[in-house]
Protein backbone atom coordinates (compact mmCIF):
# COMPACT_ATOMS: atom_id res chain seq x y z
CA UNK A 1 0.00 0.00 0.00
CA UNK A 2 2.99 2.45 -0.57
CA UNK A 3 3.23 2.21 -4.08
CA UNK A 4 3.86 6.19 -4.53
CA UNK A 5 5.56 6.42 -1.30
CA UNK A 6 7.61 10.15 -1.15
CA UNK A 7 6.06 10.87 -4.79
CA UNK A 8 4.30 14.50 -5.30
CA UNK A 9 1.67 14.39 -7.14
CA UNK A 10 -0.10 17.42 -8.36
CA UNK A 11 -4.31 17.02 -8.70
CA UNK A 12 -6.51 19.97 -10.31
CA UNK A 13 -10.27 20.22 -9.25
CA UNK A 14 -9.50 18.12 -6.71
CA UNK A 15 -12.33 18.94 -4.59
CA UNK A 16 -15.30 17.06 -6.06
CA UNK A 17 -15.83 14.07 -7.84
CA UNK A 18 -13.20 12.16 -9.85
CA UNK A 19 -10.77 14.56 -8.44
CA UNK A 20 -11.06 13.95 -5.09
CA UNK A 21 -11.46 10.46 -5.64
CA UNK A 22 -7.67 10.71 -7.45
CA UNK A 23 -6.51 12.60 -4.72
CA UNK A 24 -7.64 9.57 -1.66
CA UNK A 25 -6.22 6.84 -4.54
CA UNK A 26 -2.67 8.06 -4.53
CA UNK A 27 -2.51 9.17 -0.79
CA UNK A 28 -3.85 5.61 0.32
CA UNK A 29 -1.03 4.38 -1.65
CA UNK A 30 1.26 7.16 0.38
CA UNK A 31 1.88 9.73 -2.24
CA UNK A 32 2.23 13.50 -1.08
CA UNK A 33 -0.94 15.63 -2.14
CA UNK A 34 -1.15 19.07 -3.36
CA UNK A 35 -4.37 19.73 -4.99
CA UNK A 36 -6.16 22.60 -6.62
CA UNK A 37 -9.83 23.83 -6.21
CA UNK A 38 -11.71 27.14 -7.65
CA UNK A 39 -15.08 27.39 -5.86
CA UNK A 40 -15.54 24.77 -3.13
CA UNK A 41 -13.72 26.06 -0.26
CA UNK A 42 -15.80 23.91 2.48
CA UNK A 43 -15.02 20.78 0.55
CA UNK A 44 -11.70 21.45 0.05
CA UNK A 45 -11.02 22.08 3.38
CA UNK A 46 -12.30 18.30 4.25
CA UNK A 47 -10.73 16.70 2.19
CA UNK A 48 -7.54 17.65 3.20
CA UNK A 49 -8.14 16.76 6.39
CA UNK A 50 -8.81 13.57 5.48
CA UNK A 51 -5.56 13.17 3.15
CA UNK A 52 -3.71 14.32 6.50
CA UNK A 53 -5.25 11.42 8.14
CA UNK A 54 -3.86 9.31 5.79
CA UNK A 55 -1.03 10.64 6.82
CA UNK A 56 0.39 12.23 3.99
CA UNK A 57 1.77 15.81 3.15
CA UNK A 58 -0.86 18.01 1.71
CA UNK A 59 -0.99 21.23 0.23
CA UNK A 60 -4.81 22.35 -1.06
CA UNK A 61 -5.08 25.44 -3.19
CA UNK A 62 -7.35 27.80 -4.49
CA UNK A 63 -6.68 28.25 -8.28
CA UNK A 64 -8.92 28.56 -11.14
CA UNK A 65 -7.60 26.74 -14.10
CA UNK A 66 -8.43 29.61 -16.74
CA UNK A 67 -5.87 31.75 -15.45
CA UNK A 68 -2.06 30.71 -16.10
CA UNK A 69 -0.26 33.15 -13.42
CA UNK A 70 -3.03 31.35 -10.79
CA UNK A 71 -1.48 28.10 -12.07
CA UNK A 72 2.38 29.28 -12.16
CA UNK A 73 1.55 30.38 -8.68
CA UNK A 74 0.79 26.37 -7.67
CA UNK A 75 3.68 25.25 -9.35
CA UNK A 76 5.54 27.73 -7.40
CA UNK A 77 3.91 26.36 -4.44
CA UNK A 78 4.53 23.16 -4.70
CA UNK A 79 8.39 23.76 -5.39
CA UNK A 80 8.77 25.28 -2.39
CA UNK A 81 7.18 22.58 -0.35
CA UNK A 82 8.25 19.18 -2.17
CA UNK A 83 11.35 20.39 -4.46
CA UNK A 84 9.70 18.15 -6.95
CA UNK A 85 6.76 17.29 -8.99
CA UNK A 86 6.19 13.86 -9.80
CA UNK A 87 2.76 13.04 -11.34
CA UNK A 88 0.56 16.32 -12.66
CA UNK A 89 -2.70 15.19 -13.25
CA UNK A 90 -5.08 17.92 -15.03
CA UNK A 91 -8.62 16.80 -13.94
CA UNK A 92 -10.24 20.11 -13.93
CA UNK A 93 -13.30 20.79 -15.95
CA UNK A 94 -16.93 22.03 -16.40
CA UNK A 95 -19.57 21.31 -18.47
CA UNK A 96 -22.14 23.48 -20.08
CA UNK A 97 -24.38 21.76 -22.41
CA UNK A 98 -27.05 23.40 -25.16
CA UNK A 99 -27.61 22.51 -28.56
CA UNK A 100 -25.38 24.48 -30.75
CA UNK A 101 -28.45 26.87 -31.75
CA UNK A 102 -28.44 27.89 -28.16
CA UNK A 103 -24.93 27.61 -27.18
CA UNK A 104 -23.81 31.29 -26.04
CA UNK A 105 -20.49 32.58 -26.84
CA UNK A 106 -19.60 32.46 -23.20
CA UNK A 107 -20.39 29.02 -22.95
CA UNK A 108 -17.97 27.83 -25.69
CA UNK A 109 -15.61 30.02 -23.79
CA UNK A 110 -15.73 28.91 -20.72
CA UNK A 111 -15.70 25.28 -21.42
CA UNK A 112 -12.80 25.72 -23.70
CA UNK A 113 -11.11 28.24 -21.23
CA UNK A 114 -11.32 25.58 -18.33
CA UNK A 115 -10.97 22.25 -20.27
CA UNK A 116 -8.39 22.76 -22.31
CA UNK A 117 -6.93 26.21 -21.49
CA UNK A 118 -6.85 24.47 -17.91
CA UNK A 119 -4.40 21.60 -18.95
CA UNK A 120 -2.33 24.12 -21.09
CA UNK A 121 -1.99 26.40 -18.02
CA UNK A 122 -1.10 23.85 -15.75
CA UNK A 123 1.25 21.52 -17.84
CA UNK A 124 3.20 25.01 -19.07
CA UNK A 125 4.10 25.90 -15.62
CA UNK A 126 5.07 22.34 -14.49
CA UNK A 127 7.22 21.51 -17.74
CA UNK A 128 10.19 22.90 -17.37
CA UNK A 129 10.61 21.88 -14.01
CA UNK A 130 9.55 18.23 -15.44
CA UNK A 131 12.11 18.43 -18.02
CA UNK A 132 14.97 19.82 -15.69
CA UNK A 133 13.87 16.56 -13.87
CA UNK A 134 14.43 14.63 -16.90
CA UNK A 135 11.42 12.76 -15.35
CA UNK A 136 6.99 13.08 -14.96
CA UNK A 137 4.27 11.64 -16.01
CA UNK A 138 1.18 13.96 -16.55
CA UNK A 139 -2.18 11.94 -17.42
CA UNK A 140 -4.76 14.25 -18.70
CA UNK A 141 -8.74 13.90 -18.32
CA UNK A 142 -10.61 13.91 -21.29
CA UNK A 143 -14.12 12.13 -22.15
CA UNK A 144 -15.55 10.23 -24.41
CA UNK A 145 -17.17 12.75 -25.81
CA UNK A 146 -14.05 14.05 -27.30
CA UNK A 147 -13.50 10.63 -28.99
CA UNK A 148 -17.44 9.72 -30.31
CA UNK A 149 -19.31 13.19 -29.69
CA UNK A 150 -22.48 13.69 -27.78
CA UNK A 151 -25.42 16.14 -29.08
CA UNK A 152 -25.56 19.07 -26.91
CA UNK A 153 -21.55 19.04 -26.23
CA UNK A 154 -20.05 20.54 -29.33
CA UNK A 155 -18.25 22.99 -26.53
CA UNK A 156 -17.28 20.43 -24.33
CA UNK A 157 -16.45 17.68 -27.39
CA UNK A 158 -14.16 20.11 -28.87
CA UNK A 159 -12.54 20.75 -25.30
CA UNK A 160 -11.90 17.24 -24.98
CA UNK A 161 -10.85 16.28 -28.41
CA UNK A 162 -8.31 19.04 -28.28
CA UNK A 163 -6.73 17.40 -24.78
CA UNK A 164 -6.46 14.33 -26.78
CA UNK A 165 -5.10 16.40 -29.54
CA UNK A 166 -2.41 18.26 -27.37
CA UNK A 167 -1.38 15.08 -25.56
CA UNK A 168 -0.32 13.18 -28.04
CA UNK A 169 1.97 16.08 -29.46
CA UNK A 170 3.61 16.83 -25.98
CA UNK A 171 4.10 12.61 -25.39
CA UNK A 172 6.09 12.84 -28.88
CA UNK A 173 7.89 16.46 -27.76
CA UNK A 174 8.79 15.07 -24.54
CA UNK A 175 9.19 11.45 -24.43
CA UNK A 176 13.28 11.47 -24.56
CA UNK A 177 13.18 13.62 -21.46
CA UNK A 178 11.39 10.48 -19.89
CA UNK A 179 8.68 12.27 -19.15
CA UNK A 180 4.86 10.24 -20.17
CA UNK A 181 1.68 11.94 -21.27
CA UNK A 182 -1.40 10.06 -21.40
CA UNK A 183 -5.29 10.90 -21.23
CA UNK A 184 -7.92 8.92 -19.51
CA UNK A 185 -11.27 9.11 -20.89
CA UNK A 186 -14.01 8.50 -18.55
CA UNK A 187 -17.94 7.83 -19.95
CA UNK A 188 -20.55 8.47 -17.15
CA UNK A 189 -19.45 8.19 -13.97
CA UNK A 190 -21.59 8.78 -10.65
CA UNK A 191 -20.82 12.24 -10.28
CA UNK A 192 -22.13 16.16 -9.62
CA UNK A 193 -21.34 16.29 -13.33
CA UNK A 194 -23.69 13.99 -14.13
CA UNK A 195 -25.99 13.76 -11.15
CA UNK A 196 -27.16 17.15 -12.02
CA UNK A 197 -28.72 16.21 -15.46
CA UNK A 198 -32.38 15.36 -15.70
CA UNK A 199 -33.65 11.94 -14.60
CA UNK A 200 -34.96 11.64 -18.32
CA UNK A 201 -31.47 11.99 -19.56
CA UNK A 202 -29.98 9.80 -16.74
CA UNK A 203 -32.42 7.07 -17.94
CA UNK A 204 -31.65 7.21 -21.51
CA UNK A 205 -27.69 7.15 -20.62
CA UNK A 206 -28.04 4.10 -18.57
CA UNK A 207 -29.77 2.27 -21.53
CA UNK A 208 -27.23 2.94 -23.64
CA UNK A 209 -24.46 2.04 -21.32
CA UNK A 210 -23.55 -2.02 -21.71
CA UNK A 211 -23.21 -2.33 -18.54
CA UNK A 212 -26.12 -0.72 -17.33
CA UNK A 213 -24.55 1.12 -14.44
CA UNK A 214 -22.56 4.85 -13.91
CA UNK A 215 -19.01 4.67 -13.64
CA UNK A 216 -17.97 5.37 -10.19
CA UNK A 217 -15.24 8.29 -9.49
CA UNK A 218 -12.66 5.71 -7.61
CA UNK A 219 -12.78 3.37 -11.25
CA UNK A 220 -11.41 6.09 -13.23
CA UNK A 221 -8.52 6.56 -10.08
CA UNK A 222 -7.20 3.48 -10.71
CA UNK A 223 -6.67 3.66 -13.92
CA UNK A 224 -4.60 6.98 -12.86
CA UNK A 225 -2.70 5.04 -10.88
CA UNK A 226 -1.99 2.58 -13.29
CA UNK A 227 -0.65 4.85 -15.54
CA UNK A 228 1.40 6.47 -12.90
CA UNK A 229 2.90 3.39 -12.34
CA UNK A 230 6.01 1.67 -13.08
CA UNK A 231 3.79 -1.15 -14.55
CA UNK A 232 2.88 1.71 -17.00
CA UNK A 233 6.88 2.88 -18.22
CA UNK A 234 6.43 1.62 -21.71
CA UNK A 235 2.77 3.74 -22.53
CA UNK A 236 3.00 7.09 -23.54
CA UNK A 237 0.38 9.32 -25.63
CA UNK A 238 -2.17 6.60 -25.32
CA UNK A 239 -5.64 7.59 -24.04
CA UNK A 240 -7.81 5.00 -22.20
CA UNK A 241 -11.86 5.13 -22.02
CA UNK A 242 -13.27 3.78 -18.78
CA UNK A 243 -17.05 3.60 -20.21
CA UNK A 244 -18.65 0.34 -19.34
CA UNK A 245 -18.24 -0.31 -23.50
CA UNK A 246 -20.67 2.74 -23.71
CA UNK A 247 -18.43 3.63 -27.06
CA UNK A 248 -18.36 -0.17 -28.44
P1 LIG B 1 -17.30 17.69 -10.87
O1 LIG B 1 -17.77 16.73 -9.85
O2 LIG B 1 -18.22 18.73 -11.40
O3 LIG B 1 -15.95 18.38 -10.32
C1 LIG B 1 -15.27 19.30 -11.12
C2 LIG B 1 -13.98 19.69 -10.45
O4 LIG B 1 -13.31 20.64 -11.31
C3 LIG B 1 -14.22 20.40 -9.12
O5 LIG B 1 -13.22 20.02 -8.20
C4 LIG B 1 -14.09 21.87 -9.49
O6 LIG B 1 -13.62 22.68 -8.43
C5 LIG B 1 -13.03 21.81 -10.57
N1 LIG B 1 -13.09 23.01 -11.42
C6 LIG B 1 -14.09 23.41 -12.23
N2 LIG B 1 -13.77 24.58 -12.82
C7 LIG B 1 -12.54 24.92 -12.36
C8 LIG B 1 -11.67 26.02 -12.58
N3 LIG B 1 -11.99 27.03 -13.40
N4 LIG B 1 -10.47 26.04 -11.94
C9 LIG B 1 -10.13 25.03 -11.12
N5 LIG B 1 -10.91 23.98 -10.85
C10 LIG B 1 -12.10 23.92 -11.46
O7 LIG B 1 -16.76 16.92 -12.16
P2 LIG B 1 -16.22 15.42 -12.33
O8 LIG B 1 -17.32 14.62 -12.82
O9 LIG B 1 -15.46 15.00 -11.13
O10 LIG B 1 -15.22 15.66 -13.55
C11 LIG B 1 -13.81 15.71 -13.40
C12 LIG B 1 -13.19 15.65 -14.78
O11 LIG B 1 -13.59 14.45 -15.43
C13 LIG B 1 -13.61 16.79 -15.70
O12 LIG B 1 -12.53 17.17 -16.52
C14 LIG B 1 -14.70 16.17 -16.53
O13 LIG B 1 -14.86 16.82 -17.78
C15 LIG B 1 -14.17 14.75 -16.69
N6 LIG B 1 -15.21 13.79 -17.01
C16 LIG B 1 -16.25 13.54 -16.17
C17 LIG B 1 -17.22 12.62 -16.53
C18 LIG B 1 -18.39 12.27 -15.64
O14 LIG B 1 -19.25 11.52 -16.09
N7 LIG B 1 -18.47 12.75 -14.43
C19 LIG B 1 -17.12 11.97 -17.76
C20 LIG B 1 -16.05 12.25 -18.60
C21 LIG B 1 -15.10 13.15 -18.21
P3 LIG B 1 -14.60 23.60 -7.50
O15 LIG B 1 -15.79 22.77 -7.15
O16 LIG B 1 -13.71 23.88 -6.32
O17 LIG B 1 -14.93 24.83 -8.28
Amino acid sequence: MDKFKEKIVIISGGSRGIGRAICLAFAKEKANIVFTYNKSADEALKLAKELTGLGVEVLSLQADVRDYNQCRQVIENTLKKFNRIDILINNAGIVRDKSLMMMLQEDWKDVIETNLGGVFNMTRAAITTLLKQKNGCIINMSSVSGVAGIARQTNYSASKAGIIGFSRSLAKEVAAYNIRVNVVCPGFINTDMVNSLTDNIKKGILEAIPTKRLGEPEEVANVCLFLASEQANYITGETIKIDGGLTL
